[in-house]
């Protein structure tokens, strides 16, 4: 039996939505103070004003920073051997790192759709293949209109075609800066991050929820000078930047092998370049909010939407599988001062989608019902240690695919009636490269995963029919253009 709760529903949407924030940490909270305030100033005149502010509790800052196209093993706190990630590296030691955290998709678009409305793919609906897109449907309410409504200043900044206004992803925001996709402008890490601090500086005092999205890691592979070969031996034959043609001229057998290891490495160093520089850039989004004395009271989230194959299944890039080096995202929490975790690591399996109802948790706010996941507060204080299914699906190319993944074993499933692989069953404690295939050797175990990977679809999908019918967009040929610069389209 499939719980509930994990699947959310649209019932007493609107209710919830028009329904309170309770807590003191709210600016609703903050409101009451306020009348309080006119009180003492009438009463005491204008002298109280400072003591007010001094006896106030400032609202908490949110900033939940997602770094498209980060592997997991991409970062020093997940065991990167040579000191790439310091700054995300430190927010782990602070906070709290998640050592199984799995997105719903290996590709941008279904990913950050779930993050931000909490809802599964099929039932947010953002997806697609190749230049055929879906929006998020309108109404799923994201976190940016939830906390909107309760009196946050939302902040977005945003660096892709997939996490663009025209997909939705502007909803709920006072501010939403989004480059790249329509423009073909490269906005890197470092400019993104001054873009929020300046937008966060000029309402230091207020709510703040800050989302930023940092596009770097992402092909085109082009470190910015000093991290360009970083990481690697310089190649003069073939310096960066290394977009997707560059990297398939490495291929051998005629495009069906992967490149030799040595170029392997050396695409893979690139890249980690790119992490490097972005995580140099978080490391200033810290010491800005610590100079404006925010740092104490916010929570900062650091995740992302998916990894990066480099051949481990014979591939290259992501969207077309939905193995680990995909889904398995990094996810690291730094939580207000005030509030001390029990647990500094967590390897219970938990979903992009239970980040949001942690914000909501953390806020003192009550979890609308369409965000399907759940707070991972209890997992960090120790009052909770079970795993949460994890049910993954759509790929941007080949055949569809949907997954089931528990924390030991997984199951993939293709949809499409000739596939030479139909079916998939990994042990993850015994094989966490996901190379042999158990579905013969362990028959059982394949039934139940199937069985539940099917039932859990089948309700998500007979939801999805009494939903809306999400606008396909029609995609014009300059975003086709810039989609095909970037490796979306083949
Ligand atoms: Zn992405």
């Amino acid at each position: 039996m499939i719980d509930r709760e994990e699947r959310g529903t649209r019932r007493d949407r609107r209710r919830r939505r028009q329904g309170g924030g309770r807590d003191t940490h709210s600016p609703r909270g903050i409101s009451t103070r306020r009348v309080l305030l006119v009180v003492l100033v009438l009463v005491l005149g204008a002298g109280a004003l400072a003591a007010y502010r001094i006896l106030a509790r400032q609202p908490y800052t949110v900033v939940l920073v997602v770094v498209d196209t980060v592997r997991r093993d991409s970062l020093g706190c997940y065991g990167h051997p040579r000191n790439p990630t310091p700054h995300i590296d430190a927010l782990a030691a602070e906070g709290i790192r998640f050592d199984t955290a799995i997105s719903t998709s290996g590709w941008t678009l279904p990913a950050m759709g779930s993050l931000v409305t909490g809802a599964w793919p099929t039932i947010h609906g953002a997806m697609g293949k190749q230049v055929i897109l879906a929006p998020m449907r309108e109404e799923l309410p994201t976190i940016a209109e939830i906390l909107s409504e309760q009196g946050y200043n939302t902040l977005g900044f945003a660096n892709a075609a997939f996490v663009s206004p025209m997909l939705g992803f502007d909803r709920g925001f006072d501010v939403f800066s989004h480059r790249h996709a329509y423009t073909g402008e490269v906005r890197r890490a470092d400019e993104t991050i001054r873009a929020a601090v300046s937008a966060i500086r000029a309402r230091r005092s207020e709510a703040n929820f800050v989302f930023i999205h940092l596009f770097d890691p992402h092909l085109d592979y082009d470190p910015p000078p000093g991290y360009e070969t970083k990481f690697a031996v310089e190649r003069k034959e073939l310096p960066p930047p290394l977009g997707m043609q560059d990297i398939m001229d490495l291929t051998t057998d005629g495009g069906k092998g992967p490149p030799v290891p040595a170029d392997i490495a050396y695409v893979q160093a690139i890249y980690q370049g790119e992490i490097n520089f972005a995580d140099e850039q978080i490391g200033n989004l810290v010491h800005e909010l610590k100079k404006m004395g925010l740092y104490d009271r916010t929570l900062l989230i650091v995740t992302a939407d998916h990894g990066e194959e480099f051949w481990e299944h014979n591939g290259f890039e992501h969207g077309h599988t939905l193995y680990d080096e995909l889904i398995r995202i990094p996810l690291v929490i730094k939580l207000p001062a005030d509030i001390l975790p029990a647990r500094r690591i967590v390897d219970t399996q938990v979903r992009i989608l239970d980040i949001a109802p942690t914000v909501f948790d953390l806020l003192g706010m009550e979890r609308p019902e369409s965000f399907a996941g759940r707070s991972l507060m209890p997992l960090i204080m120790g009052q909770s240690s079970d795993d949460r299914i994890a049910y993954v699906e759509s790929t941007l190319y080949g055949t569809d695919k949907l997954a089931w993944r528990e924390k030991r074993f997984k199951y993939i499933l293709d949809l499409h009636p000739e596939t030479e692989v139909p079916v998939e069953l990994y042990d993850l404690e015994a094989d966490p490269g996901e190379t042999n295939n158990l579905v013969a050797a362990r028959p059982k175990v394949a039934h139940r995963l199937r069985a539940d990977l099917i039932n859990f679809h089948n309700e998500l999908a007979g939801e999805s029919k009494t939903m809306s019918t999400p606008e396909i967009i029609d995609m014009s040929p300059d975003v086709v253009e810039n989609l095909k610069s970037l490796g979306y389209i083949r």
